[in-house]
């Protein structure tokens, strides 16, 4: 790996944080309280909310097998996808290397950064190689996005191309695992210490059932988490998320007993398309969707509208012409879906 400071912008590795009220006086032992202009009326929301979370990350470690120190918190993932492009891409200079399809968040970030986005197209069962990728990169590659289970396909990469790429690629590569719960492939963020060009993230908005709250995570190492700490904005995860967010984790047990039920309806929900003559093909999934091809995605994303039924039309994205992308919903919504396609 090429030094950190060396993939790092230097007017960020030089930055001087803005150093808030909390972060001079960390300490929670003081009664009075005169050093962030804060209204003393209004418990407990008068006050600044832990600019560092540490009362949740520590929460988050035991639950996620990570020490506290290698947690970044931000509001959604899309936070934790934003920062790599603001502290490592030199606007204009700078590229990165991602798998296509997926995510389209990396993509708007790199755009609004404005740095150049270099996707690499998948093959027909949706896999990748490590040699493809490389051979993508550049002197001013800083970053390289897999996404594993892939969103939108569903699918898991190769877990040996995907450590070929950490291995070799002398920048940083950033494992998205949004849908790690649904799988039962090893997670990346449990060899996080033994690479550490590796920034792995999570999310609470799908198995966890808090898309509302907005927190999504990384795990990286310290140094990495250094430099994201000292961009956020300072008190990025507000009260009321923290708060919300250590009551999920208190209960690890009602999450495991969704996922399980989910993954029943998945299998019932594939089994039920692949019956269906509209459907063509379903693709394998290890998320909380699948992928199906159909006979024509646009008139029946139509018809299924028009029926108060929302499923995501991936028919213009590349590789996936004709296709829907079905998320698993309680068993009656399911069942309503595949009432309404056998009725098409
Ligand atoms: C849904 C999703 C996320 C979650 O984003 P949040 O901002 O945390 O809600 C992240 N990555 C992928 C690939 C997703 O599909």
């Amino acid at each position: 790996m090429i030094s950190l400071e060396r993939l790092c912008r230097k007017n960020i590795w030089d930055l001087a944080p803005y150093s808030s009220a909390r972060n001079e006086y960390a300490g929670r032992e003081a009664r009075v309280f005169l050093d962030a202009n804060e209204n003393p009326y209004n418990q407990p929301f008068n006050r600044y909310p832990d600019p560092l979370q540490l009362e949740l990350k520590a929460a988050l470690a035991k639950v996620k097998g990570v020490p506290a120190e290698n947690i970044f918190l931000g509001n959604g993932s899309d936070e934790a996808i934003d920062l790599p492009y603001r502290c490592f891409c030199n606007p204009g200079k700078d590229n990165v290397v991602a798998i296509e399809p997926t995510y389209g968040m990396y993509k708007v970030c790199a755009d609004i950064n404005d740095v150049e986005y270099r996707p690499v197209l998948l093959d027909d069962h949706y896999q990748f190689t490590a040699d493809r990728l490389l051979a993508a990169t550049d002197a001013h590659t800083k970053l390289i996005w897999l996404c594993t289970p892939n969103n939108p396909t569903g699918n898991c990469l190769k877990h040996e191309e995907v450590v070929k790429v950490i291995e070799q690629f002398e920048g940083l590569v950033i494992v998205d695992e949004a849908y790690s719960d649904f799988s039962s492939q090893p997670t990346f963020r449990s060899v996080l210490s033994k690479y550490p060009n590796l920034i792995v993230l999570n999310t609470m908005s799908k198995a966890w059932g808090c898309a509302a709250i907005r927190l999504g995570m990384a795990f990286a190492s310290q140094e990495i988490i250094g430099l994201f700490n000292k961009v956020k904005y300072p008190y990025n995860v507000n009260l009321l998320t923290q708060q919300q967010a250590i009551e999920a984790l208190k209960d690890p047990y009602e999450v495991d007993n969704w996922v399980k039920i989910l993954l029943q309806e998945r299998t019932r929900m594939v089994d039920a398309f692949e019956m269906l003559p509209i459907c063509t093909k379903v693709y394998p999934t290890d998320a909380n969707f699948f992928l199906a091809k159909m006979t024509d995605a646009p008139k029946i994303y139509n018809y299924l509208v028009d029926q108060g039924i929302i499923v995501r039309n991936r028919h213009r994205v590349q590789l996936c012409n004709n296709c829907l992308r079905i998320t698993i919903g309680t068993k009656t919504e399911n069942s309503e879906l595949i009432a309404a396609l056998r009725k098409f």
